[in-house]
């Protein structure tokens, strides 16, 4: 069934209620597609904005079933998925957008790794963390385990650092391979004590390590592809972290056109090897090592939010396009540039706090002008939880003057939004 057809019975489920199915309801109501959802939380941000709940964990596949009832084709706000339990559903011949196959190399850190390197497209050098666990073991008997003869183990028995595969140093990053969000999953390792730390504390296959990469920028790129197979990408973005969570993004970077058809390559690439429908999200890493490739996300992303006011088309409006089984167009920018500043929570309140809607603070934002405020309602705050973004569209054709006029807007939004300078959101390890 093609997606065309499975749009015209009944639009699309996401399974999922966060912000970004929130903000694709939106533009699903913009466009009149029908959009329905799968959470648990009937207060999470795309409830109400939804035309159909099926309210149940996402990883409820017989709820997902539910859903694909109600919808002709099923995209997923994150990449957190139980394939296996999905499979049934797609051999019964539910209409999963991008397809469960494209999806797998990507729903974990190391497959994206062995993706990225089958298809010889550049990402930070790599290996996994069991490859050192061995010298970390107490020493098993010889005939138990023969390759323990090669295990750097004292003689006594006490373990010994770990030696690092050959070409690596510190320091180096450290990921949990699946389920890590804004820099919870990840930890910097500076000497072999940290790592013989990580390893006493974790489950060594279900880690990665990784050089740390001294880029300049982290840049990052959101295409999309449609069934005919043809690939559109937004504008390459500058994106700024602080403890690890996005901070903020400016549209579009200044970049040479070699590296932005570099990074439209790398995306066309993924796209088209995976035979993938709907949009891909592309981090990227840029410095002397020139562009590298950080991780990978199938769905929207954060580093897209600006181009719901900035461009003629949003990753939103991408997503309907192309899962629905229209074709891509490409998007344009309506403006010379944009600035995406997350709010992120700066303090812990619970829902029931009577600052926890911080209405005096969205009231100041959006006496800005040129500031488009996304609030996302969620239930409550904690330090660099994502409760809201705001947008504010630049004016200055220059790319200096206009990197000044962004850094300016940024200022006046600090003075009233805050950043979390908690330690909670950084090495979730
Ligand atoms: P998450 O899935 O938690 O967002 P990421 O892999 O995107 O994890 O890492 C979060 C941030 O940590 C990145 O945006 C970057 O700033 C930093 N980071 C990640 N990997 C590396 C690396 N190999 N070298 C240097 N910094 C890194």
């Amino acid at each position: 069934m093609d997606a065309a057809a499975s749009l015209n019975r009944g639009g699309i489920g996401i399974v999922g209620g966060g912000q970004l199915a929130a903000m694709l309801a939106e533009a699903a109501q913009r466009r009149g597609v029908p959009l329905a959802v799968q959470t648990p939380n009937p207060h999470d941000p795309a409830v109400a904005l939804a035309s159909d709940v099926v309210q149940a964990d996402v990883r409820d596949a017989a709820a997902t079933r539910d859903l694909a009832q109600r919808c002709g084709a099923i995209s997923f706000e994150n990449e957190w998925l139980d394939l296996e339990a999905l499979s049934p559903l797609a051999e019964a011949g539910v209409c999963f957008l991008p397809s469960l196959e494209a999806l797998k190399p990507l729903i974990c850190k190391r497959s994206q790794r062995e993706l990225l390197q089958r298809l010889h497209l550049p990402c930070p050098r790599w290996f996994g963390l069991e490859q050192l666990a061995t010298a970390n073991a107490p020493s098993p008997p010889p005939a138990a385990a023969p390759t323990a003869a090669a295990a750097p183990t004292a003689a006594d028995g006490e373990p010994q650092a770990a030696s690092l595969p050959e070409g690596f140093a510190y320091p180096l990053m450290a990921k949990l391979a699946s389920g890590g969000y804004d820099g919870r999953g990840t930890a910097v390792l500076r000497s072999d004590d940290d790592l013989q730390a990580l390893l006493e504390q974790v489950n060594p296959p279900d880690w990665i390590v990784e050089e740390f990469v001294a880029f300049e920028q982290e840049l990052a790129l959101v295409a999309a592809r449609d069934q005919a197979g043809e690939v559109v990408c937004l504008p390459l973005v500058q994106t700024h972290q602080h403890q690890q969570v996005c901070d903020w993004v400016l549209a579009p970077v200044e970049a040479s056109h070699a590296l932005q058809q570099r990074a439209r390559n790398i995306a066309a690439s993924l796209l088209t090897a995976l035979d993938y429908v709907g949009v891909l999200s592309i981090e990227l890493f840029y410095g002397p090592q020139g562009l590298l490739v950080n991780e990978l996300a199938p769905r929207t992303h954060n580093s897209g939010h600006y181009s719901i006011e900035a461009c003629s088309l949003s990753q939103f409006d991408l997503q309907l396009l192309t899962v629905g089984g229209a074709g891509a167009e490409p998007p344009a920018l309506l403006v010379p540039g944009a600035l995406m500043v997350n709010l992120l929570g700066f303090e812990t309140l619970p829902a029931d706090h009577p600052d926890a809607d911080h209405l005096q603070r969205r009231a100041a934002l959006q006496a800005l002008p040129d500031l488009h405020l996304h609030w996302y309602g969620k239930q409550g705050s904690s330090i660099g939880r994502k409760l809201g973004h705001v947008t504010v569209l630049l004016h200055q054709q220059d790319h200096r003057l206009r990197r000044q006029e962004a850094m300016q807007r940024l200022e006046e939004i600090r003075r009233i939004w805050p950043l979390p300078n908690g330690a909670e959101s950084e090495h979730g390890a």
